[in-house]
């Protein structure tokens, strides 16, 4: 009789342990989650144009001075302004798919739309228009 109730103690204990440890399991790739939600980009669809800093795309803005201020090189896009300069984005197909930051702005680039800045026309004109889902990471 004593050695049942110790079995039946002893299955008693490992199944509250098991319990304790299922439950603490659980709880922690919740938490894990909700950090991570901070930093997981937004993927929003954009139409995603391309210019180049002459004349022909920019017209009386051809100075070669983005309106952040920053000059025009490298890889970099013009964006709506609820985008603050500084932010990144990950455009499918530009810059190797590394995340290039807005420093730009433009008359007709509002809403859902986006410009790539290439260093020629002819690399824009490439590019021409597409509908992309852009990640967008939070800025710098
Ligand atoms: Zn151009």
């Amino acid at each position: 009789m004593k050695i049942t109730m110790l079995i039946y103690a002893f299955v008693l204990a490992v199944f509250v342990g098991v319990l304790i440890s299922v439950l603490i399991c659980a709880s922690q790739p919740v938490k894990a989650e909700v950090v991570a939600a901070d930093h997981i980009p937004t993927v929003i669809e954009m139409n995603v144009s391309a210019y180049c800093k002459e004349s022909c795309c920019c017209g009386k803005f051809a100075d070669g001075i983005t309106a952040s201020g920053a000059v025009a090189e490298g890889f970099f896009v013009a964006a709506p302004p609820e985008y603050p300069f500084g932010t990144l984005m990950v455009v499918p197909g530009y810059a190797d798919g590394l995340p290039v930051e807005v420093k730009d702005r433009g008359g007709s680039i509002k809403g859902n739309k986006l410009d790539l800045f290439f260093e020629t026309h002819q690399e824009a004109l490439n590019w021409g228009r597409q509908y992309l889902e852009v990640e967008v990471l939070e800025a710098k």
